[in-house]
Protein backbone atom coordinates (compact mmCIF):
# COMPACT_ATOMS: atom_id res chain seq x y z
CA UNK A 1 0.00 0.00 0.00
CA UNK A 2 1.20 3.54 -0.69
CA UNK A 3 0.23 6.95 1.43
CA UNK A 4 -1.14 9.56 -1.00
CA UNK A 5 0.23 12.61 0.76
CA UNK A 6 -0.27 16.18 -0.68
CA UNK A 7 3.27 18.01 -0.80
CA UNK A 8 2.68 20.11 2.22
CA UNK A 9 1.62 17.04 4.26
CA UNK A 10 4.82 16.30 3.86
CA UNK A 11 5.62 18.92 6.81
CA UNK A 12 2.31 18.39 8.67
CA UNK A 13 3.32 14.53 9.47
CA UNK A 14 6.58 15.83 11.02
CA UNK A 15 4.70 17.49 13.86
CA UNK A 16 1.38 15.33 14.01
CA UNK A 17 0.73 15.00 17.61
CA UNK A 18 -2.47 12.90 17.54
CA UNK A 19 -4.40 17.35 16.85
CA UNK A 20 -6.85 17.74 14.10
CA UNK A 21 -9.68 19.46 13.17
CA UNK A 22 -12.45 16.78 14.20
CA UNK A 23 -12.44 13.38 15.73
CA UNK A 24 -13.03 11.76 12.27
CA UNK A 25 -10.00 13.65 10.95
CA UNK A 26 -7.97 13.05 14.08
CA UNK A 27 -8.76 9.04 14.28
CA UNK A 28 -7.96 8.63 10.03
CA UNK A 29 -4.67 10.83 10.64
CA UNK A 30 -3.64 8.30 13.76
CA UNK A 31 -3.83 5.58 11.28
CA UNK A 32 -1.65 6.91 8.21
CA UNK A 33 1.06 8.42 10.74
CA UNK A 34 1.18 4.39 12.35
CA UNK A 35 1.68 3.33 8.09
CA UNK A 36 4.04 5.87 7.49
CA UNK A 37 5.91 5.02 10.78
CA UNK A 38 6.06 1.59 9.47
CA UNK A 39 7.64 2.44 6.66
CA UNK A 40 4.39 2.58 3.84
CA UNK A 41 5.95 4.41 1.05
CA UNK A 42 4.68 7.80 0.17
CA UNK A 43 2.73 8.85 -2.70
CA UNK A 44 3.01 12.89 -3.52
CA UNK A 45 -0.75 13.72 -5.31
CA UNK A 46 -2.11 16.97 -6.05
CA UNK A 47 -4.92 18.24 -4.12
CA UNK A 48 -6.78 16.40 -1.08
CA UNK A 49 -5.08 13.47 0.20
CA UNK A 50 -5.61 10.37 2.42
CA UNK A 51 -5.31 13.08 5.39
CA UNK A 52 -7.75 15.24 3.52
CA UNK A 53 -10.10 12.75 3.06
CA UNK A 54 -12.62 12.83 6.35
CA UNK A 55 -12.61 16.44 5.34
CA UNK A 56 -14.26 16.35 2.26
CA UNK A 57 -17.69 17.44 2.34
CA UNK A 58 -17.57 19.25 5.49
CA UNK A 59 -19.18 22.59 5.47
CA UNK A 60 -15.76 24.17 6.42
CA UNK A 61 -12.97 22.29 4.26
CA UNK A 62 -10.85 24.30 2.93
CA UNK A 63 -8.64 21.21 0.88
CA UNK A 64 -9.43 22.77 -2.36
CA UNK A 65 -8.73 26.36 -1.35
CA UNK A 66 -6.12 28.53 -3.69
CA UNK A 67 -4.05 29.45 -0.47
CA UNK A 68 -4.00 25.99 0.60
CA UNK A 69 -2.80 24.92 -3.11
CA UNK A 70 0.06 27.69 -2.96
CA UNK A 71 1.54 25.85 0.13
CA UNK A 72 1.40 22.86 -1.35
CA UNK A 73 3.88 24.50 -4.13
CA UNK A 74 5.65 25.90 -1.51
CA UNK A 75 6.09 22.84 0.64
CA UNK A 76 7.36 21.05 -2.28
CA UNK A 77 9.89 23.77 -3.82
CA UNK A 78 11.48 23.46 -0.14
CA UNK A 79 11.21 19.83 0.28
CA UNK A 80 12.84 18.92 -3.35
CA UNK A 81 15.66 21.38 -2.49
CA UNK A 82 16.63 19.90 0.99
CA UNK A 83 16.29 16.38 -0.89
CA UNK A 84 17.28 17.09 -4.27
CA UNK A 85 14.65 15.67 -5.77
CA UNK A 86 11.55 16.51 -7.06
CA UNK A 87 8.88 16.54 -4.14
CA UNK A 88 5.86 17.68 -6.19
CA UNK A 89 2.98 15.37 -7.34
CA UNK A 90 4.07 11.97 -8.89
CA UNK A 91 7.14 11.64 -6.62
CA UNK A 92 7.72 8.43 -4.32
CA UNK A 93 9.42 8.83 -1.02
CA UNK A 94 10.16 6.42 1.72
CA UNK A 95 9.36 8.18 4.86
CA UNK A 96 12.49 6.06 6.72
CA UNK A 97 14.36 7.33 9.96
CA UNK A 98 17.02 9.47 7.91
CA UNK A 99 14.60 11.05 5.59
CA UNK A 100 12.55 11.60 9.13
CA UNK A 101 15.76 13.14 10.72
CA UNK A 102 16.57 15.32 7.53
CA UNK A 103 13.57 16.57 7.58
CA UNK A 104 12.54 17.43 11.21
CA UNK A 105 16.02 19.14 11.29
CA UNK A 106 14.92 21.58 8.39
CA UNK A 107 11.78 22.15 9.93
CA UNK A 108 13.40 22.94 13.28
CA UNK A 109 15.67 25.50 11.67
CA UNK A 110 12.81 27.07 9.76
CA UNK A 111 14.52 26.36 6.26
CA UNK A 112 11.54 24.54 4.98
CA UNK A 113 8.73 26.49 6.65
CA UNK A 114 7.52 28.97 4.20
CA UNK A 115 4.52 26.81 3.62
CA UNK A 116 3.73 27.17 6.88
CA UNK A 117 2.96 31.26 6.66
CA UNK A 118 -0.58 32.09 7.97
CA UNK A 119 -1.50 28.11 9.10
CA UNK A 120 -3.50 28.36 12.38
CA UNK A 121 -1.51 25.60 13.50
CA UNK A 122 1.87 27.28 13.56
CA UNK A 123 2.22 28.31 16.74
CA UNK A 124 1.34 24.21 17.57
CA UNK A 125 4.19 22.55 14.93
CA UNK A 126 6.67 25.32 16.29
CA UNK A 127 6.11 24.74 19.59
CA UNK A 128 6.55 20.59 19.19
CA UNK A 129 9.91 21.30 16.97
CA UNK A 130 11.30 23.40 19.65
CA UNK A 131 10.64 20.36 22.17
CA UNK A 132 12.70 18.25 19.88
CA UNK A 133 9.49 16.70 18.58
CA UNK A 134 8.18 15.10 21.46
CA UNK A 135 5.07 12.67 20.98
CA UNK A 136 5.20 13.15 17.59
CA UNK A 137 3.41 9.80 15.83
CA UNK A 138 5.29 9.68 13.04
CA UNK A 139 8.60 7.67 14.00
CA UNK A 140 10.51 5.66 11.62
CA UNK A 141 10.54 1.66 13.14
CA UNK A 142 13.97 1.40 11.59
CA UNK A 143 15.81 3.78 13.82
S1 LIG B 1 2.21 25.03 10.55
FE1 LIG B 1 0.46 24.23 9.37
S2 LIG B 1 1.32 23.77 7.32
FE2 LIG B 1 3.05 23.95 8.75
S3 LIG B 1 3.43 21.88 9.45
FE3 LIG B 1 2.05 22.82 10.95
S4 LIG B 1 0.01 22.23 10.29
FE4 LIG B 1 1.36 21.89 8.55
Amino acid sequence: MTVRLRPHHLLCMLTFIGKGYTETFTENYIRIAARLSAGEDILVVEGPDDICAPMLGEVDMHCLNESVTDRDIKASEAVGALLKMPAGPGASITPGADFLQRMRAAFGDGSIREACQRCEWSPLCTGIAGSGFDGVLVMALDR
